[in-house]
């Protein structure tokens, strides 16, 4: 087990996607379906990386990765925002919400590993994040 990864993802295609990707490359995958149950999952699991759906039910992603950057155990937790909206603006506000990186949606399979384990990477390098 390299990590463990938690998917906040609503969207079911997605999630299927993104986690037998995770699983094929060796992390354990948690996963949750909306903001508030991503945020109880992260208290409760203390992943090695959050990826942020940004268009979720209940609470949205700037919301949950604001209320997780409040949580001291949860501080440095990198938080990648994965999000198909492709509007200007919309990378600032994920990083200004307390995320570190940034995924565009419709996810790439040949470089979706690369991205994540670069902010894994950003993080044991001793990074405080950001
Ligand atoms: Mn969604």
């Amino acid at each position: 087990m390299k990590g463990r990864i938690l998917v906040i993802e609503d969207n079911e295609q997605n999630l299927y996607l993104v986690k037998f990707i995770l699983e094929n490359n060796g992390y354990e995958v948690c996963e949750a379906r909306d903001g508030r149950e991503g945020i109880e999952m992260a208290e409760k699991i203390k992943p090695d990386l959050i990826l942020l759906d940004i268009q979720l039910p209940v609470m949205d992603g700037y919301a949950v990765a604001r209320t997780l950057r409040t949580k001291p155990d949860l501080a440095k937790v990198p938080i990648v925002a994965v999000t198909s909206y492709a509007m200007a603006g919309d990378r600032e506000k994920a990083i200004a919400a307390g995320c570190n990186g940034y995924i565009e949606k419709p996810i790439n399979p040949d470089i979706f590993m690369q991205q994540v384990e670069q902010q894994l990477c950003l993080r044991a390098d001793g990074g405080e994040g950001k």
